[in-house]
């Protein structure tokens, strides 16, 4: 049987149960493509006690997203061959208060759609049935608004939508990389929060940031507010850095034409 994405309803019920007495405990920690998002950097780096810097380089792996163009940041596995995640342990997930957003989520697929007109968010969800998860079998029934809740997923949903928020500005606006030292900045203001502390305080940066004064304020000493002002920092860049290029674009077609 080949994976199986069905649409489910928030309150309608659907049968999974996980935890050691399945035969496939920790079968899902292996053969790892995990993305973090900003969120569960956040979350993983705070729950381990470690700086955002040493977090990523220890732990995780940077790429660029081959829509947007902007940062993306994965799981490195602790082993090439099985790709097992680094945080894995005979006993469970070591880091289970802080484990991500997809960890959290599945077997449920959560996926948000924004009205343009009113930038309302509306979520649907999907169950995703792979061979592998025994989790089916079990006699627990739940409902997606019961789980999100048991697994203290509306956090990350509400963190994450706001990423969401990036995604689509940058598609908007212009899909493809970032310059190398845009796509460093958006990296830092993303990612690792603690240099991005000190570039916005130490550095100066905050009083043209174009980030609002009680955000930055709360952002010196609430890690949350940091994140939500490296999400606005983000969007002030890309809506900087591509009105230049529409208005590039704009005088190289008058010239074309002129
Ligand atoms: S973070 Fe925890 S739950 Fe997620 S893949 Fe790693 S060990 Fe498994
Ligand atoms: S494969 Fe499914 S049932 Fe098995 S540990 Fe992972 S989520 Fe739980």
């Amino acid at each position: 049987m080949d994976a199986q994405l069905t649409a489910l309803g928030l309150d309608e019920a659907f049968r999974f149960a996980c935890g050691p007495e399945v035969a496939c405990f920790n079968d899902c920690c292996r053969d790892l493509n995990q993305a973090l998002t900003p969120y569960d950097v956040l979350r993983l780096k705070r729950g381990l006690g470690v700086p955002s810097g040493r977090f990523l380089a220890e732990f995780t792996r940077r790429h660029t997203g081959p829509g947007s163009g902007l940062p993306v940041v994965t799981l490195a596995p602790s082993d090439p061959e099985t790709l097992v995640c680094p945080f894995v342990s005979a006993a469970g997930c070591r880091v289970y208060p802080d484990r991500p957003a997809s960890c959290r989520t599945y077997p449920l697929v959560r996926s948000v759609r924004r009205y343009r007109e009113t930038g309302a968010a509306v979520a649907s969800y999907f169950i995703l049935t792979e061979p592998h998860c025994r989790g089916f079998g079990g006699n627990r029934t739940q409902s997606a608004r019961q789980w999100t809740a048991d697994q203290g997923i509306g956090d990350y949903n509400t963190e994450n939508d706001r990423m969401m928020e990036v995604i689509s500005l940058k598609n908007g606006l212009r899909r493809g990389p970032l310059s190398p030292s845009s796509a460093e900045g958006v990296y830092t203001a993303l990612y690792d929060l603690d240099a991005f502390r000190r570039r916005l305080f130490d550095d100066g940066v905050a009083a043209e940031s174009g980030v609002g004064e009680d955000l930055l304020e709360a952002a010196r000493h609430d890690e949350l507010a940091l994140l939500r002002a490296g999400l606005e920092w983000v969007k002030q860049l890309l809506e900087r850095t591509f009105a230049r290029w529409t208005v590039a674009l704009c005088r190289c077609r008058i010239r074309d034409t002129g």
